[in-house]
C-alpha cells in the first residue's frame, strides 16, 4: 500500500528524444490509474521510471513521502507485471511464483503461504503442479500476475498485460484484473493503448500524447467533459463528430453554423450554454463544433439536413452513417435499435444542444462548458493582483517565480479547475465568488460562478452530496500559470534565480566594463555606474538574452541565430528548462557566480541537445552596484 507522486517530471533519451515532459501526478494509496495514448506517447517510459528501470532526467518521484529517484529498483518495493510476461520453461507453476521469493531467502513456510494465498486468488490453486507448456495463455498470464502478487509489493505496475491474448480472453482478464485490485486493495498504475481497456478498468485516467499529459480525470468525467479535441477524439467509440462551425451571438444565446454544410444549417444554443463559453471573443469565429454519435438524434424537427450513406445494424442498437452536403466527411449517428432504416434516405438531425462540445481552433482546448483551467484576466500590480473588482495580495511564492517584467501588465492567470478547493488550503490565491448556478454531471457538480466586476462566467467542481453555496475558493499556485496577450508564460515553474554575482569596474576610452563571470562585459555608461569603482555588485535581468548555438545547432538551423553578436558572453551550463509557446526559461549554473541563474530566452533549441553554451548579454540588461 503506498501513494506515489511525480512532481515535474522528465525524460529525455540520450540523442535528445523528449519521451515524457513535466509530468505532474499524485496517486492516493490504493487507485486504479491507467496510463492511455497512442503508442509512443510516453506511457511506458514513465512507468518504467516508477519502476526505476529508467533513470528520471529531472523531477521528483516520490513513494509515500520518500522521495526515490535514487532508490534501486528492486528496494522500491514494486512489482511490474509485462506484456512479455516470459514464465520459466522448465518450472512449476508453483516453482514459478515462488522464484523471486526465494532469491530473497524468504522462509519457506512464508513461501508456501504466500504462493497458496495467490493461487487462491487468481483461481490456480489445481495449477500449480503443470509446467507453462500445459497452460493456457490466459493461465499464463495469471500466473505472471501471480509473481508479482507473492512479492505482496506496495504498487503494481501493469505494462499491456493483455495484448498477448486473443480478444475474447482480453475481455475476461480485464474484470479479473479490476477484482484483483478490489481483493489486494493495492495501488495499480496499468499502461495501455487501447481506451476501451483504460475506460473500463481506471478509476482515474491519464491521457497522454507526444509526452504531454492532456488529461487526468475519471473515466467518465473524461468522456463527458473532454479538455480537448485529442481527448474527445480518443476515447469514445465510435468517435466523436467534429465539424467546423461559426459562432455567432443571438439575443440572449447563441448558435452556431455548421459553415462547410451547403445549406448552412445552425444549431440553437439556450442562454445558460451560452454562459458556459470560456468568453465571448470567439462570436463570429470559426471552432469546432464535436458531438458524439450518442447525441444526434433523427428528428423530423431537427435543423440539419442529411443522408443515410451506410446502416450498420448491431442487434441492440444501430450505427448510421449520414451525409451533410458538403461536408466531406460521414456524421456518424448511433441510436437504440431502429428497425429496418434504410440507406439513401432523407433524414433532418437534431444535435443535443446540451451535449455539444466547441474547441479552439488553434490551441484545440475545450471552450465550452467544463475546461482544464479557468482564465481569469487579471493586473498584476506591484504587489497585488487585481480581478474585476476583486484585489488579492500576491503570495510571495507566486512572486519568486514570476518575470521582473510581469508587473504593472494585464495578463491571464489561469488556474487548474482540478485543483481550485473550497476548503483554505496552503500556498494558495483565496478568492470571493458568486456561485450563478449548478450543472450536474455524473461525478459532480459543475459550479459556475462570477467574479465581481467582471462579465465572463468561471467553473468548479464540486463533490456530489456537498449542497454548500461556495462563496470563496483558494487556488494552489503550484498550478498557477501566468500568461501575457499572446499566451507566452510570465511565470516558471520553479523559483526563478536571481542572476547575481561580483566584478571589477574598467573604464576604458570613455567606454564602461566589467569583469565578471570570466568574461569582460560592456555596461551602459550611465553617469551612476561610471561613479563606481573597483568591486561592483552585478546583477543580469533574465529577459533579454540571447543564446549563441554551438556548431552542430548552427549547422541544423543556418537561419537563424546569425545576428547573435560574439561579444558580451557568458557561459552558461544548463541543467534544466521550462519551455512555452515561444519562450523557454532555462536553468542552469555560471562561471564566478553562486548561485544558479535564470534566463528567458527564445524557444528554438532544448538544454537537453545543448547543455553548455555561450549567452551573449546587451549592456542594458546588466545593472551594477557598489558593493
Ligand atoms: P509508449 O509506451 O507510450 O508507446 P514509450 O514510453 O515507449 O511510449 O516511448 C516514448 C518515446 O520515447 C518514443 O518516441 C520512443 O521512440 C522513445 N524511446 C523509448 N525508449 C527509448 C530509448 N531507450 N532510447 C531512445 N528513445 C526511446
Amino acid at each position: 500500500m503506498a501513494k506515489v507522486r511525480l512532481e515535474n517530471v522528465y525524460k529525455v533519451y540520450e540523442g535528445g528524444v523528449r519521451a515524457v515532459n513535466n509530468f505532474n501526478l499524485d496517486i492516493p494509496d490504493k487507485e486504479f490509474v491507467v496510463f492511455v495514448g497512442p503508442s509512443g506517447c510516453g506511457k511506458s517510459t514513465t512507468l518504467r521510471m516508477i519502476a526505476g528501470l529508467e533513470d528520471i532526467t529531472q523531477g521528483k518521484l516520490y513513494i509515500d513521502d520518500e522521495v526515490v529517484n535514487d532508490v534501486d529498483s528492486k528496494n522500491r518495493d514494486i512489482a511490474m507485471v509485462f506484456q512479455n510476461y516470459a514464465l520459466y520453461p522448465h518450472m512449476t507453476v508453483y516453482q514459478n511464483m515462488s522464484f523471486g521469493l526465494k532469491l530473497r531467502h524468504t522462509p519457506k513456510a512464508e513461501i508456501d503461504k504466500r504462493v497458496k494465498a495467490a493461487a487462491e486468488i487468481l483461481e490456480i490453486s489445481d495449477l500449480l503442479t503443470r509446467k507453462p507448456k500445459a497452460l493456457s495463455g490466459g493461465q499464463r498470464q495469471r500466473v505472471a500476475l501471480g509473481r508479482a502478487i507473492v512479492r505482496e509489493p506496495k504498487v503494481f505496475l501493469l505494462d499491456e498485460p493483455l495484448s498477448n491474448l486473443d480478444a475474447k480472453l482480453r475481455v475476461q482478464m480485464r474484470s479479473e484484473i479490476t477484482k484483483l485490485h478490489e481483493k489486494l486493495k493495492t495501488t495499480f498504475i496499468y499502461v495501455t493503448h487501447d481506451q476501451t481497456e483504460a475506460m473500463t478498468m481506471g478509476t482515474r485516467i491519464v491521457v497522454m500524447k507526444d509526452g504531454f499529459i492532456q488529461q487526468v480525470d475519471s473515466p467518465i468525467a473524461l468522456f463527458e467533459e473532454p479538455a480537448n479535441l485529442f481527448v474527445a477524439t480518443f476515447l469514445g467509440s465510435p468517435q466523436m463528430n467534429i465539424l467546423n462551425a461559426r459562432l455567432e451571438k443571438t439575443n440572449e444565446g447563441m448558435k452556431a453554423v455548421l459553415v462547410d454544410a451547403e445549406e448552412q444549417p445552425i444549431i440553437e444554443f439556450s442562454d445558460i450554454r451560452r454562459k458556459q463559453l470560456v468568453n465571448e471573443t470567439y462570436f463570429e469565429k470559426e471552432v469546432k463544433l464535436g458531438i458524439r454519435p450518442e447525441s444526434i438524434k433523427i428528428d423530423p424537427k431537427g435543423s440539419v439536413d442529411a443522408t443515410i450513406d451506410v446502416v450498420e445494424q448491431l442487434g441492440d442498437e444501430t450505427i448510421l452513417y449520414c451525409k451533410i452536403a458538403g461536408i466531406k466527411q460521414n456524421i456518424i449517428v448511433k441510436t437504440p435499435f431502429q428497425g429496418r432504416v434504410k440507406s439513401n434516405t432523407n433524414v433532418r438531425l437534431s444535435f443535443d444542444m446540451d451535449e455539444i462540445h466547441l474547441f479552439d481552433n488553434e490551441t484545440t482546448n475545450s471552450i465550452l462548458g467544463m475546461r482544464s483551467f479557468n482564465d481569469f484576466p487579471v493586473k498584476l500590480n506591484k504587489n497585488t493582483i487585481k480581478l474585476g473588482d476583486v484585489t488579492v495580495e500576491i503570495p510571495e511564492q507566486l512572486k519568486k517565480t514570476l518575470l521582473p517584467s510581469s508587473y504593472g501588465k494585464n495578463v491571464i492567470m489561469s488556474s487548474e479547475v482540478n485543483a481550485i478547493s473550497l476548503e483554505p488550503i496552503e500556498n494558495s490565491i483565496k478568492l470571493p465568488i458568486e456561485p450563478l448556478f449548478n450543472v450536474q454531471k455524473t461525478d459532480y457538480t459543475a459550479v459556475y460562478f462570477k467574479i465581481k466586476g467582471l462579465e465572463q462566467y468561471f467553473v468548479l467542481k464540486q463533490r456530489i452530496g456537498d449542497e454548500s453555496k461556495p462563496n470563496n475558493i483558494y487556488l494552489p499556485i503550484k498550478e498557477m500559470r501566468i500568461y501575457d496577450e499572446n499566451r507566452e508564460i510570465l511565470n516558471s515553474h520553479e523559483v526563478i534565480y536571481p542572476n547575481v554575482g561580483e566584478g571589477n569596474i574598467i573604464k576604458k576610452n570613455g567606454k564602461l566594463f566589467v569583469k565578471a563571470f570570466g568574461s569582460l562585459l560592456e555596461v551602459e555608461a550611465k553617469e551612476e555606474y561610471l561613479a563606481l569603482n573597483g568591486r561592483v555588485e552585478v546583477r543580469i535581468n533574465p529577459e533579454g538574452a540571447v543564446v549563441l548555438f554551438n556548431k552542430k545547432l548552427s549547422k541544423q538551423n543556418p537561419n537563424k541565430n546569425v545576428n547573435t553578436p560574439k561579444s558580451n558572453l557568458i557561459t552558461f551550463e544548463a541543467y534544466d528548462e521550462f519551455k512555452s509557446k515561444g519562450k523557454n526559461f532555462i536553468y542552469g549554473a555560471v562561471k564566478g557566480a553562486k548561485n544558479y541563474f535564470t534566463f528567458y530566452v527564445d524557444n528554438d533549441f532544448s538544454v537537453y541537445a545543448m547543455d553548455k553554451f555561450s549567452i551573449h548579454i546587451p549592456p542594458e540588461i546588466i545593472e551594477l552596484k557598489q558593493l
